[in-house]
């Protein structure tokens, strides 16, 4: 059930999120910030030893957080971010209005450009990132300017089924007959080249 329905207090009372309007000030990033570092110490990261936690405000102020989780394959590993924002969507929060991410030291680190856009279906361009301790926060789009997005999945939808290339002029030319199978061929595909 989502958080407002249950009628869950906010966590952060008093930030002023009107809507597209919220622009950091006077908000608590410390306590965003820490939020981020207390997540970071649960983080899974055996392989990298980076920890990482991500803390996010919510449009209905409420907290979210989110920490790596890492693999053995490194390639499955799922960044602080992308747990931040499944979160969100659990929680039955709409958007995200202000994101601090740490090493867990109380020092900001970047989003790669994965966690960019992920961030950007979420949170819109201009979503706050946490400077950190003195600096001013930085719009989700001004780090992924020109950010793919579902304005262009619903412009470019439909105009080509599959978005397969134009038929060959002679297709019984262009096409060559399957070739029979070589008696004796073992092993995977590929193998032998
Ligand atoms: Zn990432």
């Amino acid at each position: 059930m989502p958080a407002e329905e249950r009628g869950d207090r906010a966590d952060f009372d008093g930030a002023n999120l009107d809507g597209a309007n919220f622009d950091g000030a006077n908000f608590d990033w410390a306590r965003l910030r820490r939020a981020a570092d207390e997540v970071a110490a649960r983080a899974y990261a055996p392989y990298s030893g980076l920890r990482v936690g991500a803390a996010g405000l919510c449009a209905e102020g409420h907290l979210v957080t989110g920490c790596n989780v890492e693999n053995a394959s490194f390639g499955l590993t799922l960044c602080a971010e992308c747990g931040l924002v499944t979160t969100l969507v659990a929680s039955g929060c709409t958007r995200l209005v202000a994101v601090s991410v740490t090493a867990g030291d109380g020092r900001p680190l970047t989003p790669c450009g994965r966690c960019r856009q992920v961030l950007m279906e979420h949170g819109g361009p201009g979503m706050l990132l946490d400077g950190g301790p003195g600096a001013p926060p930085q719009r989700l789009g001004d780090l992924l300017p020109g950010a793919f997005d579902d304005a262009e999945l619903v412009s470019r939808r439909g105009q080509d089924p599959g978005g397969r290339p134009e038929e060959p002029e002679e297709p019984d030319q262009a096409r060559r007959p399957e070739e029979p199978e070589q008696a004796g061929q073992t092993g995977p595909p590929g193998a032998d080249r």
